[in-house]
């Protein structure tokens, strides 16, 4: 028996580990460090990892009692309903519950061009098209209503990320706003704010419940993980909130036990150490302005724990970064080139980076 046919479908290109790259190139891990996946450089809150050990002498029963739990603090969190709030084996397994949810077969999605990959690849598990909308370099990957709307026909869902991967730009919540007026009823607009934490503005919660001057709407769904801000990527936990008109589909498109116990325990430790995340952030935007500042190329403005620049040639610029010890996401796969993203690290490892960068600018000039 052979797999359906595959031929549209392309492997997810994951990030490789300091491990990995320290052993194709036969030398030792402590000389490199990894700016490449926008995980959190302090790691996860220590009340979460102690959550993880504790949990370890229970896991051979079935999530539930923690999963409900996590429910209802991240629900309270945000001031929705429980069954509002979707736990998911992070924000990817959000994506597929929502695709799940909306996607009739042949329907398709709108997503950004550069842009994450996984929204096409999800769409078409679910037997879905996939339809790009362009940000434009030339326009510093600017997002607004108009953009969308110029390449909009009818899809089921439009994927706006908010703040942008790889650009670090955003879309704001009035352009939202405009662009769920100006779709049709039975178009979703689905917003991932993967990197909401680290972002000025308000989630686009507030025009899901109806916050402030905006009127509540039942055509939004909002994407969140705990895999960057809360430093928990590998435990795999992120969530959607849905109009309350969802409510009852999520119990029909979960994946059983959606979120594991430990993953859920991490999740509600997590949710209670502000501490944490407020620290991950102000280094965050300590080391976005550090990269802003003294690189020796073009930065664009990013509000997520990231920087794109405009290197001219990102292959061998992050190669020679890699040979020397620095591991940063060359962006050609997304279609750029030109650009390297680098993850936002602790002081020491931002100094590393930009200092090696600009080395390798003037070295390859
Ligand atoms: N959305 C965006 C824009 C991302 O960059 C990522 C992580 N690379 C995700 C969603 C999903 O992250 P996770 O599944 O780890 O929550």
């Amino acid at each position: 028996m052979q797999p359906r046919d595959l031929s549209d479908h392309v492997a997810y290109e994951a990030g490789r580990g300091i491990e990995e790259v320290a052993r194709e190139l036969d030398r030792d891990p402590s000389e490199f460090i990894k700016l490449a996946s926008n995980e959190n450089p302090h790691g996860p809150s220590p009340a979460a990892a102690v959550a993880i050990r504790e949990t370890a002498s229970s896991v051979s029963s079935y999530p539930k009692a923690a999963h409900a739990d996590l429910t209802t603090a991240v629900a309270g969190r945000w001031n929705v309903t429980d069954d509002q709030v979707w736990l998911a084996n992070g924000g990817d397994g959000a994506i597929d519950y929502l695709h799940r949810t909306a996607l009739e077969p042949a329907d398709d999605v709108l997503v950004p061009t550069p842009g994450f990959a996984y929204y096409g690849m999800s769409a078409r598990f679910h037997h879905g098209g996939v339809r790009e909308y362009a940000l434009s370099k030339a326009d510093d990957f600017t997002q607004d209503a108009d953009t969308v709307l110029e390449a909009y026909d009818g899809e089921r869902v439009i994927w706006v990320t908010s703040p942008h991967n790889p650009t670090g730009s955003t879309m704001p919540l009035a352009e939202i706003e405009r662009l769920a007026d100006e779709t049709d009823e039975e178009t979703l607009i689905a917003v991932d704010e993967a990197y909401g934490e680290f972002a000025d503005g308000e989630s686009a919660i507030a025009l899901l419940e109806g916050w402030d001057e905006f009127e509540a709407r039942d055509d939004i769904a909002v994407l969140r993980t705990f895999s960057k801000a809360y430093g928990l990527a590998g435990v795999r936990l992120g969530y959607a909130v849905v109009p309350d008109e969802w409510a009852d589909a999520y119990a029909r498109v979960n994946t059983p036990f959606a979120a594991s116990e430990l993953a859920c325990r991490a999740g509600l430790a997590a949710i209670d150490d502000e501490e944490h995340v407020v620290r991950t952030v102000e280094t965050t935007r300590e080391s976005r302005a550090y990269m802003r500042d003294n690189v020796d190329a073009h930065v664009w403005e990013s509000q997520g724990n990231f920087v794109l620049v405009d290197v001219g040639d990102a292959s061998a610029v992050a190669a020679e970064m890699q040979e020397r010890g620095v591991i940063v996401r060359d962006c050609s796969s997304f279609g750029l080139p030109g650009c390297v993203r680098i993850t936002c690290g602790t002081e020491d490892e931002t100094e590393r980076a930009v200092a090696t960068l600009n080395e390798v600018l003037a070295d390859l000039d």
